[in-house]
């Protein structure tokens, strides 16, 4: 397997920018990064408030803990919702009718 068939999951992104994964996953990843966007486009905002967080060293282990935490509920905040815009089978929210 060289590339992943469907986006991975944030939390697999995650893994995959902490170096816990095994090579052949972290292949599988960065071979679907190159190729997918969506999932470029999530890995840089991951590793650019990552480094922001490295950069503030006045910040407690409290205070980064939470920023990781919230950064990863945004990254897969934004994963359901890309999913379900590209999904046909996801209806929108109706509008209430009067
Ligand atoms: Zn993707």
């Amino acid at each position: 397997m060289d590339s992943l068939p469907v986006c991975p999951d944030p939390a697999l992104l995650a893994a995959y920018l902490d170096g816990t994964l095994f090579s052949r996953d972290a292949s599988a990843v960065d071979h679907h990064t190159s190729t997918c966007a969506r999932c470029a486009g999530i890995l840089a905002a991951m590793r650019a408030d990552r480094a922001a967080v490295q950069s503030s060293k006045w910040l407690s282990p409290w205070t980064i803990g939470g920023v990781v935490t919230a950064v990863t509920i945004v990254a897969i905040g934004t994963w359901v919702v890309l999913r379900g815009a590209t999904n046909p089978d996801v209806a929108p929210p109706s509008a209430p009718t009067a």
